[in-house]
């Protein structure tokens, strides 16, 4: 997965990020190489959110560099940014799918918007492929107020997959689904990775998710990464501040 010759599809060095006194992020180190997950643990507050949000362009930095896609995303132009946000998929805690549109519609909005060259039966392809792989084909004309939490999780996801994105950023994607429905989500994000070769941030505090679907974990503490590593190396460690997030997190 790991490949030494190759630059990290994302590459944030002594990152910075303070609120007024407030501050969030103080000197985040990580590279993220092609086809890893990883999994940001951390607790509410701790800033999983703002740190994704500073990847995608949402926030800007105060100092520190964040390269994505080779491309630092704080330098870049607004045009070259949103060209760049194309190729990064966010699938938000709320799904943020569009209430008064279908799911035909809520696929076709990000194609139609930003592939004008696309014939509607590219687009309706295009739909059709997207949600048999997050295994919904049959919600296609439904409304969201139709569908479950955890279907509207996966058409969020298919939402950002029509554009085929190189990275997926997730924001707590089992938050306040069922432990069967998570486990469908978890196993979503796996496809995901295998199916579109994306690399991916899943913030979590579900630890079930994080160990189902990540290469490696990055726990956020103060502002900091405390540590990285595979699930078992994070975890079987004696220090008190994982440990105390694993024994009171684990299900
Ligand atoms: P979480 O780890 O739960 O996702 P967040 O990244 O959303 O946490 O937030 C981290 C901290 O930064 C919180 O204290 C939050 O109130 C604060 N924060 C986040 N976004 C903003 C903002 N736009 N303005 C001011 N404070 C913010
Ligand atoms: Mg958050």
């Amino acid at each position: 997965m790991q490949d030494d010759d190759k630059e990290p599809v994302i590459s944030i060095r002594d990152l910075k990020k303070s609120f007024g006194a407030l501050t969030v992020l103080n000197g985040i180190n990580i590279d993220i190489f092609k086809g890893e997950n990883i999994a940001v643990l951390g607790r509410s507050g701790s800033g999983k959110s703002v740190l994704i949000k500073i990847i995608s362009g949402l926030l800007k930095p105060d100092s520190g560099m964040v390269k994505v896609l080779g491309q630092e995303v704080d330098k870049i132009s607004t045009a070259a940014l949103q060209q760049l946000r194309l190729k990064i998929g966010f699938s938000f805690q709320s799904s943020a799918l569009y209430d008064s549109m279908s799911v035909k519609e809520n696929l076709a909005f990000p194609l139609v918007r930003n592939r004008r060259n696309l014939s509607s039966k590219e687009v309706n392809n295009a739909i059709e492929a997207v949600l048999n792989d997050v295994g919904l084909s049959q919600t296609i004309n439904q409304m969201p107020s139709e569908l479950s939490g955890g279907q509207k999780k996966r058409i969020g996801i298919a939402r950002t997959l029509i554009l085929q994105p190189e990275i997926m950023l997730y924001d707590e994607p089992t938050s306040g689904l069922d432990p069967i429905t998570s486990i469908e989500i978890n196993n979503l994000i796996l496809k995901v990775q295998q199916q579109y070769n994306t690399s991916s941030i899943i913030i979590t505090h579900d630890l079930t998710c994080a160990k189902a679907t990540a290469n490696r974990v990055a726990m956020l503490l103060d502002g900091k990464f405390l540590t990285t590593g595979s699930f078992e190396e994070v975890f079987n460690t004696q220090d008190t501040a994982v440990r105390t997030f694993y024994d009171y997190n684990f299900i």
